[in-house]
Parts: structure tokens; C-alpha cells; sequence
């Protein structure tokens, strides 16, 4: 997701912190920060929304703040609008402890009624503060220092997180401490560097560790103390970084497409796990209620390209399992037509950026007919999700590739819990059905790591029909909403002429087009449907 990074040499860290934000610019952000210490002052923190050119320009290029103990952080919301107050570090009441994070605390919202009891003040909307804010409590009521009061804060916590933090107690050190979200340590002689990846410190030094899951490091100039969850020693291995700065923005991947395709499992998976809470898919946080839902008489789908094929899977879904009457509609034609909306009717929109005009449109078309609007989208503050009554984040991170992968698969997850919270809460379905979809919705992330198992087979395939002219996608129900994005993705990548087919409707007309040479592929997902199409 975003980028972090950390400095403790003898240089002065502003500049340095800067400049490796920079290098990983190409991660996507919204805001960014720095807190720099000078010896034994107190931090100073700075923080800009928008460009990484508004916290240069508001720091002279990182000159303006003195000391040579720093962290870094350019931030993608996932909890509170893009803001100066949300950006990070974020800092405990009384300062003793400041931080950066990347990732998502699922259980943030208990771990901050439990401080508020304790009296802890909250200044922003963000997961991260009632991180920082837990560290800070356990570190004072348990007279610990910051390995067992990381490790405490590790354990009571849940989600995913690269951590960079600094104890006022400890001038000169920067702790990290990370689960599931990437981050490396760099080394050399007299400094010591945290990225969130690569790029931003090759210029300094291609010696890197990296610390695994539920591991921290005590970090100071040109030296790393690793440690385990139980607070003990362990060692690592130096590795050397052999990739060009080109190849290591994208993580060893020839593009970024291809570095989004392998993101899906973690992008489902945190999609998946900021709703489904104990077993339970809880809408709570998206300001959506039982009530509500039950009034809902029918819903229309609205987004354009992958999105509103996202869409088209969702129709099948949510008719299938609730018996809700659903339309999805191309936001773009939606606005033309004086769309038909009941009383009662949902209007869901979807779309990876929020920001998509036709979709943002449509929107607003709904909501002037008093509609309830519902937008599934990937960036926090963006206008759908300003504009609309309830807002179901999907957890992708950011897509830098123009053709979606990672968002459009949580766009996918997204509609499955929609469908089977809906038709939990109309008595569509029982408990047992109820959690045997949740336990199924569960394996897809390990499922869609077993299709990358395939690459040889799927390479050899690709090498085959290269050259073919023209490619049919066909399947029936859900497998032909696939279809048609695996052909937009296919004329999209390819620029290969291609169509998608309702696998029954091939017959009236269009067959004529399949010729010798014509490569029909066949979306063959359903076994009920197996023999239909055979
Ligand atoms: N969840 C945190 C926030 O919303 C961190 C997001 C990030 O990874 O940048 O502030």
C-alpha cells in the first residue's frame, strides 16, 4: 500500500527521508509526514496532504527539521478521509511515542474504547492512532520497554502492519515491527535505513534484511537487533539486492499489472477480513443496518467497464441467494434515461477510484430521486464515497496498472458478502448456509495462490495462441459475467480482437463467426452447468 521509511545515521534525516518517500511515489498516496528527532529533543512531526512537493515545500526540502533520527510515511487511507490530521506519524497523547503504520487494524474501533476508558484522548479518524496509543499504554502501565510493549500491542491487535516507531525514551532508535505488509532494512557502515521497498534505498546501500512476520527490530546507525514475539534475539541473514531501481518498484515483476495479479490473494483477503468479524459480516462500520437492508425492494447496479462487470456477477449473486430483484445498469447510459427507481429500491455503484464521472453521475442522479446509495470503492475520501449514503471500502490498495486486477477481485468479494448479508438478514438463507458460504468465501485467497502455481501451464497456453485474430469467452450465469471480463481484459492487454457469449446465445447467429482458427474460450466453473455446455 503506501510507503514507509526510516533513517538514523549521521546525516541529517529530513532529506534522506524525503527522498526515499519519493522513490516509492509510485505505490500511490494521498498525504504524507515525517517526524525527525534531534538527540534528545522532542520529535518534530510535519505533515501535508495531497503531493509530496506540499511536505518539501513546508520543510525546505526535508532542511528544516533538524536531527538525524527519522521515519517517513506516505499514506493510503483506508481509515478516515485524506487529510492533514489523518496523515501520519501519529503520536501518543503526551508524545511518548510516535509512529508511522502501513496495513489495517480490523479490531482498531475495541482497542480505542478500551484506551478511552484508560483516558486517552483521539485526535483522528485513523486505525493507526489507537495503535500507537496501545503501544504507549502497555509501555507505561508495565514499566516495559519497547520490545515487550510492541509484542503486547502484537498480540492484542489484528490486521496487517509494518510499524516504525520512536520512544522518547530511546533518542536514536527507530523499533519496527511488521505483519503482512512489506518491509526491508537497509544497512551500511554508519546508517541504518526502513523502506517499505527497495527503490528507496538503493542509492544508499543494496545490503538489506528482511524481518518477517511477527518479528521487531531495534534499529541504530549500521545496526539491527532483531527479535521474536516471545522478546528474544534472533538472527538474520544480509541479503544483496541485485535488481536495477526499475525492476525493484515492482517488486521483481516485469509490470505492474503483473506485480496487481499477485496481490489479488492479499487484496481478497483484507477485503474479506475488514467485514467478517467472529464468523458474522458485520456492516456496522459502512453505517448500513439491519433495518435498512430489510427494506430494500430491489437494487440497481451501477459502474462502467470491469466495475460493471463486478456488477453483472453481483446481479447473479444477490438474486440468487436473496431473492432481491437486481438491475445493473452502465452508469454512463443510467444518466441518460431517466432511470425508473422505486421507493425503496438500492442503488449500488462500484468503482476503483470513486472517481469515475459517469459512475459519480449516476450517483448523484440516485440521490436526487432520494435514493439510498451504496458505493463500493477502493479509495477512501473519493467523491462516490463522499457522496454516498454508505460506503464498502475495498481493501486493494493502489492500482497503478490502468487495467484492474486486485481491485476488480475485491470488487467480486465485495458483492458475495452483500448477497449473503442480505439474504442472512431477509431469512433467504439459515445459519448453516450462512457460514458455509463465509467458510467457502474464505479459501478463495489460498485458491487464487494455487492459480499462480499453474504459470508454467498457463505460460505454455499463452505461448500457443498468441497469434490467433479473434477469441470467444462463453459460459452461462456467473461464468459468462466473467466472461465478458476476461474478454475486455484480453482487447484491453492484447488488442486482440475478442467477445464474450452467453454461452446459449452463441447459437443464434454469432457461431457463424467461429471458424477454423478462432480460439473459444469456455468459462466452465458451475458443475450443474457442465453438461450445458459441453
Ligand atoms: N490504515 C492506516 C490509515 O488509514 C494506514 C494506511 C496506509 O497503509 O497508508 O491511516
Amino acid at each position: 500500500m503506501c510507503g514507509i521509511v526510516g533513517y538514523v545515521g549521521n546525516n541529517q534525516a529530513g532529506p534522506i527521508l524525503l527522498e526515499g518517500l519519493s522513490k516509492l511515489e509510485y505505490r500511490g498516496y494521498d498525504s504524507a509526514g515525517l517526524a525527525v528527532r534531534d538527540g534528545e529533543k522532542q520529535v518534530e512531526i510535519v505533515k501535508a496532504k495531497g503531493r509530496l512537493k506540499n511536505l518539501s515545500d513546508k520543510t525546505d526540502e526535508g532542511k528544516a527539521i533538524k536531527g538525524n533520527c527519522g521515519i517517513g510515511h506516505t499514506r493510503w487511507a483506508t481509515h478516515g478521509e485524506p487529510s492533514e490530521k489523518n496523515a501520519h506519524p501519529h503520536m501518543s497523547d503526551d508524545g511518548n511515542v510516535v509512529a508511522v503504520h502501513n496495513g489495517i487494524i480490523e479490531n482498531y474501533s475495541e482497542v480505542k474504547e478500551k484506551l478511552l476508558k484508560k483516558e486517552y484522548k483521539f485526535y483522528s479518524d485513523t486505525d493507526t492512532e489507537a495503535v500507537v496509543k496501545l503501544i504507549d499504554y502497555y509501555y507505561k502501565k508495565y514499566n516495559i520497554g519497547p520490545v515487550d510493549a510492541l509484542a503486547k500491542t502484537m498480540v492484542r491487535i489484528r490486521g496487517s502492519y509494518a510499524l516504525a516507531v520512536m520512544f522518547k525514551d530511546y533518542p536514536g532508535e527507530i523499533w519496527v515491527a511488521r505483519k503482512e505488509c512489506p518491509m526491508i532494512i537497509g544497512v551500511n557502515d554508519d546508517a541504518t535505513y526502513v523502506a517499505s521497498d527497495v527503490p528507496a534505498i538503493l542509492k544508499y546501500t543494496r545490503n538489506v534484511y528482511y524481518i518477517g512476520n511477527y518479528e521487531m527490530a531495534r534499529i541504530t546507525p549500521g545496526n539491527v537487533e532483531f527479535y521474536n514475539l516471545d522478546g528474544e534475539r534472533i538472527e538474520k541473514e544480509l541479503t544483496e539486492i541485485n535488481w536495477d531501481a526499475e525492476a525493484a518498484e515492482k517488486g521483481g515483476y516485469e509490470h505492474f499489472m503483473l506485480k496487481e495479479i499477485h496481490e489479488q490473494p492479499k487484496a481478497v483477503r483484507d477485503t474479506i477480513n475488514a467485514y467478517v468479524k467472529d464468523g458474522v459480516i458485520d456492516f456496522a462500520g459502512i453505517n448500513l443496518t439491519e433495518e435498512q437492508i430489510k427494506k430494500f425492494s430491489d437494487i440497481t447496479i451501477v459502474a462502467c467497464g470491469s466495475a460493471y462487470h463486478a456488477g453483472v456477477v453481483g446481479q447473479y449473486v444477490i438474486e440468487k441467494l436473496t431473492r432481491i430483484p437486481v438491475r445493473v445498469e452502465l452508469a454512463s447510459e443510467f444518466r441518460y434515461r431517466n432511470p425508473i427507481l422505486g421507493k425503496n429500491t438500492l442503488v449500488i455503484s462500484v468503482s476503483q477510484s470513486g472517481e469515475t464521472a459517469d459512475t459519480l453521475a449516476a450517483v448523484r442522479e440516485a440521490k436526487e430521486k432520494g435514493n439510498y446509495t451504496l458505493g463500493i470503492v477502493n479509495v477512501v475520501g473519493s467523491s462516490i464515497a463522499r457522496e454516498s449514503d454508505s460506503v464498502l471500502y475495498t481493501m486493494a490498495g493502489p492500482e497503478i496498472a490502468v487495467a484492474t486486477t486486485k481491485a476488480y477481485s475485491a470488487q467480486l468479494i465485495a458483492m458475495y458478502l452483500i448477497a449473503t448479508k442480505f439474504a442472512f438478514v431477509k431469512g433467504e438463507i439459515d445459519k448453516e448456509r450462512h457460514d458455509q458460504i463465509l467458510a467457502e468465501i474464505d479459501t478463495i485467497p489460498d485458491k487464487i495462490e494455487k492459480i499462480f502455481d499453474d504459470n508454467g501451464r498457463i505460460q505454455w497456453f499463452t505461448a500457443k495462441f498468441a497469434n490467433v485474430q479473434d477469441i470467444f469467452f462463453i459460459g452461462r450465469g456467473i461464468d459468462y459475467a466473467i466472461s465478458l471480463e476476461g474478454s475486455l481484459k484480453m482487447k484491453e492487454i492484447s488488442y486482440i480482437h475478442s467477445e464474450a457469449y452467453a454461452a446459449g446465445e452463441l447459437k443464434h447467429g454469432t457461431i457463424s463467426l467461429i471458424e477454423d482458427g478462432t480460439l473459444v474460450i469456455g468459462v466452465l466453473t458451475q458443475e450443474d452447468l457442465l453438461e450445458k455446455n459441453g
